[in-house]
């Protein structure tokens, strides 16, 4: 096979050559465990306690604010597990939007089971929450309202800073989920009233399996895994010492260069928009045009399937992802591109192109040629386009 074009850097990113090499004696050398009485386990305890001061320093957050976790889900589910029990009995009710992660959604299905009422939240036709609706649905009730600080699919980034301030009005805790988002726009928490954030190193070019949930030392929330007393008692477990120290390297990197970044992968994506919208016809492009994530592309092509033009894609070292997912050996139209209100065939059409500052204008350039070539041929042998085409033609 040729070269690799990657485009999926929403579903993971590189990890970068520097935080390799950070983690590298957290493997080999420096194995000892951080909670071991002797110098061999502090070694690791303050390569720890450094990371966790270099990510809240990204945050302009204190280092005690910081709790590691497995990754994104974890981060999550302890957000909203943690609200829904504290409150138990006096505050049963959590908002949340329909847009969210499946780490929140199916969280809180579960969380329905024992007895908490959650309110959906609907997105308009962009993606944006609808604040209205969000402030009608806080109750007395309400022990947290938790809304993605970036989306996933479409990339549309929420009015995070008029959503705290709302949760502050009614003195209820905001988390968001900002695994998309950490690292590649700037958070200031307590600037944008934020109490929890959930974020997950993979997504900066960091490793698999290592993320944070910054919790606001105005919040107090409970324990999440239960045992040893790390993460101060409130997750247990020996520490990814490797992986700890790597997220924070990521971090350090990311947050560092963002600026930079942001507008080499601003550049790249709205020159991939211009080029797909002019040259290829019934396009949609889905999420806001002004408020998204600076790699994101997501575009419906109407008449075809997006999963026949990933496999195409593929075919041509190209890595890019659809807008649909297969559960339990059936496919659904992604959750997503139905809550922004889009028919069922303009859902399955879509194709997520992810864009990191690694990639360059003939990489886009080569995507874009191919994917314009492969809706072609799809369309060619699409029933439906053939009778759209014939429609068309006769009524021209
Ligand atoms: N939340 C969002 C918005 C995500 O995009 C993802 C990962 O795709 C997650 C949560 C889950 O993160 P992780 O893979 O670290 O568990």
């Amino acid at each position: 096979m040729g070269k690799l074009i990657y485009l999926d850097n929403a579903a993971t990113t590189a990890v970068r050559e520097e935080v390799v090499e950070a983690m590298l004696p957290y493997y080999a050398d420096e194995y000892g465990n951080p909670s071991g009485l002797y110098e061999f386990g502090a070694t690791s305890k303050e390569a720890i306690e450094n990371a966790r001061k270099k990510i809240a320093d990204t945050l302009s957050a204190k280092p005690e604010e910081i709790y590691f976790t497995s990754g994104g889900t974890e981060s999550d589910n302890w957000a909203l597990n943690a609200a829904a029990s504290a409150s138990r009995n006096k505050k049963n009710h959590i908002i949340t939007s329909k847009i969210e992660h499946h780490a929140i959604l199916n969280t809180c299905e579960f969380l329905k089971t024992t007895g908490i009422e959650v309110t959906y939240i609907d997105v308009d036709e962009n993606g944006f929450v609808n604040l209205n609706q969000l402030r009608r649905a806080i109750r007395p009730a309400t022990a947290l309202i938790s809304i993605m600080f970036a989306n996933n699919e479409i990339g549309t980034i929420q009015p995070i800073k008029e959503i705290g301030a709302i949760a502050k009005r009614h003195n209820i805790p905001f988390h968001t989920d900002a695994v998309q988002a950490f690292g590649h726009v700037n958070i200031n928490p307590r600037q944008y009233g934020i109490d929890m954030l959930s974020a997950s190193a993979h997504k900066f070019n960091g490793p698999k399996g290592i993320g944070f949930l910054y919790i606001s030392d105005d919040v107090d929330i409970g324990p999440f895994i239960h045992g040893g007393g790390q993460e101060r008692k409130k997750r247990a477990g020996t520490e990814n010492v490797a992986g700890i120290v790597g997220m924070a390297k990521a971090a350090e990197l990311a947050v560092s260069t963002i600026n930079e970044r942001a507008k080499k992968e601003i550049w790249l994506r709205d020159y991939m928009i211009r080029r797909i919208e002019n040259e290829i016809p019934y396009v949609r492009l889905n999420g806001s045009r002004k408020r998204r994530l600076p790699g994101n592309t997501n575009f419906s092509f109407q008449f075809i399937e997006g999963e026949s033009l990933i496999l195409m894609l593929d075919m041509e070292g190209i890595c890019a992802a659809s807008g649909s997912a297969c559960s339990s050996g059936s496919t659904k139209p992604s959750h997503v591109l139905m809550a922004l209100g889009l028919p069922d065939n303009i859902a399955y059409s879509a194709l997520r192109m992810t864009i990191s500052d690694r990639n360059t204008k003939e990489e886009i350039d080569f995507a874009v040629d191919a994917v314009k070539r492969i809706v072609e041929d799809l369309r060619k042998n699409s029933s439906e386009y053939e009778e759209f085409a014939n429609t068309e033609y006769k009524y021209k």
